[in-house]
């Protein structure tokens, strides 16, 4: 097996390792790689539903917010591709996903530190080192960034049922797709789930005889894109979520649910006016039903349907028959199975999550001459901002600053709010 040295390896090349690397890019002597187990870049194609839009602005793209002179830069993408002008006069309120995803492949196809079809195995740390075992290869580093990003999410109770009829939204792309005559329950009342629903009732994959969607929430809840909403993500915002405590910060991160995780204004508008169109304007009386306040519960085979238990908040239990359910129930953190050998040097806290510093160090063991970095694995520590692109830039220009020991990019930028105490006026009070 052929071996090598570098200063940093970055395990998994998704957007936010991208953003890293496209930053280290431009610094001289730092030897550095980014492995990626799949064939090509590729971002989210199981659910690159046609019109589905980024829900962050596209300057907030993997370099511009640290670095807009950036060769990596959106615009310069667009350049390049000759969309400038064109893209101006979409005037576009949010670009297509599709779109985001062609940028990410064309930085993934100039930086020649990015390789793919490399699937780390296994991570050893001995003799001062890290040892990165590939099918084909051993590579050693000085420290690590780990960007392996998360896993979808489904209940306890619909593990044993995955397969053609059950399966989660985030793969709806990748299995056929003919729903027609077919009762459809969608779980989870977030994007995704909006966005099943939509394609469902506009009939695109065939005619349903129901579709019934299921939210634990209220009601369908849309996005908060409102100004100080948008502040949450901002580094000003973060250095304070920062400064709070453990039970502090997790209550916070509860009540900012719909800053990230609500529904975009636009999708909403779309389904109303589809559920207008068929109901009123055609007078169909078709079961395409919206149902919040519920959980779903239990799952149950009857032969070549289930039974979904589900539980009102405030009414009884409705059972709901369904011959394909896709769960839309989100995602979730996981520690990449290559990080077993270190587990018992790394500092986990309470419930299983990696015990972080605020500059995205992970604390264990042999910190003190091999960091591990970590990107997305730290909502409990650095708030809702974590798994989002928006402040990608931001926190890969922190990563790149600690790994240098210099700051070449600069961090701090100006806001309106001051969300915390600050010490003189601290100092002032008199009880
Ligand atoms: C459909 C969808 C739309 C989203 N839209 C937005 C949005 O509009 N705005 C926003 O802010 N956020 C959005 N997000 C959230 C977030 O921005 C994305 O999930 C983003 O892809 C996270 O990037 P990542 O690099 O952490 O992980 P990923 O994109 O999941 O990349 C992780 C990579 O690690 C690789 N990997 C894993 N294990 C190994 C290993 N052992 N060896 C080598 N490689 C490995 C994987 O192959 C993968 O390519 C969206 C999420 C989804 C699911």
């Amino acid at each position: 097996m052929s071996q090598q040295h570098i200063n940093l390896a970055g395990i998994g090349a998704g957007p936010f390792n991208l953003s890293l690397a496209a930053l280290l890019h431009k610094v001289p002597d730092l030897s550095f790689a980014f492995y990626d187990k799949k064939k090509s870049f590729s971002w989210h194609t199981g659910l690159m539903l046609q019109g589905a839009r980024l829900q962050t602005s596209w300057m907030k793209d993997l370099v511009t917010p640290v670095d807009p002179t950036s060769e990596f830069s959106f615009l310069k993408f667009l350049v390049d591709h000759g969309r400038f002008y064109a893209f101006i006069n979409a005037e576009q309120a949010a670009i297509s996903r599709q779109e985001f995803a062609q940028y990410l492949e064309w930085v993934a196809g100039q930086l020649p530190q990015v390789n793919f079809d490399s699937h780390v195995r296994e991570i050893n740390h001995q003799q001062g080192q890290f040892w990165l075992r590939f099918d084909d290869r051993i590579v050693s580093a000085d420290h690590l960034c780990l960007g392996t990003g998360t896993k979808p999410y489904v209940p306890e109770f619909a593990v044993s049922h995955m397969g053609k009829q059950v399966f989660h939204g985030g793969s709806v792309l990748n299995a056929p797709r003919d729903f027609s005559g077919k009762r459809v329950a969608v779980v989870g009342g977030g994007q995704t789930g909006a966005e099943l629903f939509l394609e469902l009732i506009s009939e695109r994959w065939g005619e349903c005889q129901s579709v019934n969607w299921i939210s634990r929430r209220d009601n369908f809840d849309q996005l908060d894109e409102a100004p100080f909403t948008n502040d949450l993500f901002t580094p000003n915002y973060v250095h304070h979520f920062l400064s709070l405590n453990r039970d502090q910060k997790r209550e916070m991160v509860a009540k900012q649910k719909l800053a990230s995780d609500g529904i975009s204004p636009s999708t909403l508008k779309e389904i109303y006016q589809a559920l207008y169109q068929v109901k009123m304007v055609q007078g169909r009386d078709k079961e395409y039903t919206m149902r919040p306040g519920r959980e779903v519960v239990a799952m149950h085979r009857q032969g070549s349907y289930y039974q979904l238990g589900v539980e009102h908040q405030h009414h009884a239990m409705e059972q709901l028959d369904a011959d394909v359910v896709i769960f839309c129930t989100g995602f979730k953190t996981v520690i990449p199975a290559c990080l077993e050998s270190l587990a018992d040097d790394i500092h986990w806290e309470e419930d299983g999550v990696l015990s972080m510093q605020d500059n995205y160090q992970v604390n264990w063991e042999h910190a003190g001459y091999n960091r591990i970095y970590a990107v997305n694995t730290s909502r409990h520590h650095h708030g809702i901002v974590d798994p989002q692109t928006s402040l990608m830039a931001w926190r890969s220009a922190n990563i790149a600053n600690d790994l240098l020991g210099y700051n070449l990019y600069k961090l701090d930028q100006a806001g309106f709010v001051q969300w915390g105490v600050q010490q003189q006026d601290k100092e002032r009070y008199v009880a």
